[in-house]
């Protein structure tokens, strides 16, 4: 059968290559017998299969040496919840709100400890990252809480080194790591659901700078210090053993494909192919401020009422799929992660551009 067109947020599309060489492995991995399922976390092949995946990210996002990589569950939105209680230590830290992730994450924080709103595009309708100068910024913040790559809006940063600096920097990465380049050490710490550009869902990947470690509030379950989780090497419980082991698989495909320079420019190509047909056409419109228009996540709505369903009915028919938009914006979504090759995203807008004919 073939594979179709799968332009789901997540979880996602993950490479070909990635899933044959799964299956080829799926009853006896290089030779022992067994599944990765089916391993002992302590034994020697999943230990070497872990610290794999985390010596090829070091190596992929070239992170220094003074930080810790964590492979651990509870998704994303565990994080939103974890990040104040391992570094609020009885401060305030600032949310930049930009988007339904970010605003999720700034009230989960709020059930943590204290929190200030340093700035929100809400009023707008969350199209662009706001300027410096329009931040409220508290010199001393715990931490400056920003997402990255605002999934559900499409609403991407671009220019890290433009961020504030002035207090330590906490990223959701969730939706566009590894799609880039990335100055890792701009950053206090950098978070990222596995289930959108990494891998399958149940790991969450966590890139923290060491000076943050061990001050985790004492009433935390031990589960959620990054302190302890790091000295026991991700594996003070059971870790999601096949997710990381599949992670380590893309993070293989990523170096294969030329690193990251390599990746951001196919991802580039893909973004600029849609976004190009969307800017031809009287059908289609991206709200997005052109500084912030992700390159991963592209929504895009319909000038004309009524035909949403049509689209995605007749998408469907070209083996176009899961090409809605979230519900809280409507219209239409086409995530073009990593794993989205080319053809895909022509595929794409050669459907657009025919039923735009059709329908105008
Ligand atoms: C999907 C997503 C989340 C939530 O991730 P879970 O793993 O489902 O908790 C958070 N932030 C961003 C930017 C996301 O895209």
């Amino acid at each position: 059968m073939e594979r179709i067109h799968n332009f789901s947020a997540g979880p996602a599309i993950l490479p070909q290559e990635v899933l044959e060489q799964a299956r080829d492995e799926l009853l006896n991995w290089q030779g022992c017998g067994m599944s990765v399922m089916e391993m002992s976390h302590r034994g020697k092949e999943f230990s070497g299969i872990l610290n794999q995946a985390e010596a090829d990210l070091r190596e992929l996002m070239g992170i220094p040496a003074n930080y810790k990589v964590l492979f651990l569950q509870g998704g994303a939105t565990l994080q939103f919840a974890q990040i104040p209680l391992n570094l609020l230590g009885g401060g305030s830290a600032d949310y930049v709100v930009t988007g339904s992730w970010s605003k999720k994450a700034y009230k989960e924080a709020q059930k943590i400890g204290t929190v200030r709103l340093a700035g929100s595009t809400e009023k707008s309708g969350f199209t662009r990252f706001p300027a410096n100068a329009e931040l409220d910024l508290d010199p001393n913040a715990a931490y400056l809480h920003v997402c990255t790559n605002e999934t559900i809006h499409g609403v991407e940063v671009f220019d890290y080194a433009a961020l504030p600096d002035s207090v330590p920097l906490v990223a959701d990465m969730s939706s566009h790591i590894l799609s880039c380049p990335v100055d890792v050490s701009r950053f206090a710490l950098i978070y990222a659901g596995a289930q959108k550009n990494v891998g399958p869902a149940g790991l969450t990947i966590v890139i923290v700078r060491d000076d943050l470690l061990g001050r985790c509030a004492v009433s935390a379950p031990t589960l959620l210090d990054y302190a302890v989780q790091a000295e026991h090497g991700s594996m003070l419980n059971t870790p999601p053993t096949y997710a990381i082991y599949m992670a380590g698989l893309v993070f293989k495909w990523l170096k294969r494909q030329g690193g990251l320079v390599a990746v951001e420019q196919h991802n580039q190509a893909k973004a600029d192919l849609l976004y190009r047909a969307i800017a031809a056409s009287t059908l289609y419109r991206n709200p997005v401020e052109l500084a912030n228009r992700s390159r991963m996540n592209v929504p895009f709505t319909l000038t004309q009422a009524g035909l949403d369903e049509t689209f995605i009915g007749e998408a469907k028919k070209r083996g176009i799929v899961q090409i809605k938009g979230h519900s809280s914006v409507g219209g239409m979504r086409a995530s073009i992660y990593n794993a989205m090759p080319l053809e895909g995203v022509q595929a794409l807008t050669a459907f657009m551009q025919d039923f735009e004919k059709a329908h105008v």
